[in-house]
């Protein structure tokens, strides 16, 4: 079993609310949601920070985007619009070290973030 919670959850070895999943990427429920839809959406390769991504991995991080644009559409928050994040390493507040993205909408996200 991988030490990284992620890839279990890729693995379907930890239970989770899965809303979206292809060959490549996976999508699904934040256990602590911050916005009343709040999806996390992995590469199912395991990448730690967005600082590792490599070369080969353009298509990925391109398909994840769509994959996003995709699940605001099917939540009904891109009419209103919705917010993209990535946290990176400690700084950044990345608690999780495999790459994901948060999908957040559903209320009307502040700027700056705290
Ligand atoms: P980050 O702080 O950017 O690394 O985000 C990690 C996110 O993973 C947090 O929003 C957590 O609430 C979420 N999280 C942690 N464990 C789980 C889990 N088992 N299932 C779903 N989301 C989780
Ligand atoms: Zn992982």
């Amino acid at each position: 079993m991988s030490e990284c919670l992620f890839c279990q959850i890729v693995a379907k070895e930890v239970d989770s609310d899965i809303v979206y999943e292809d060959e490549k990427v996976i999508a699904f429920k934040d256990i602590n949601p911050q916005a009343p839809v709040h999806y996390l959406i992995i590469p199912k390769k395991h990448i730690e920070t967005i600082l590792d991504l490599a070369e080969e991995d353009q298509e990925l991080i391109g398909h994840i985007h769509q994959v996003a644009n995709q699940l605001a559409f099917e939540a009904g928050i891109a009419d209103d619009g919705f917010r993209i994040v990535n946290n990176c390493k400690d700084a950044g507040g990345q608690t999780v070290f495999h790459l994901h993205f948060h999908l957040l909408g559903g209320r009307n996200l502040q700027w700056p973030p705290g």
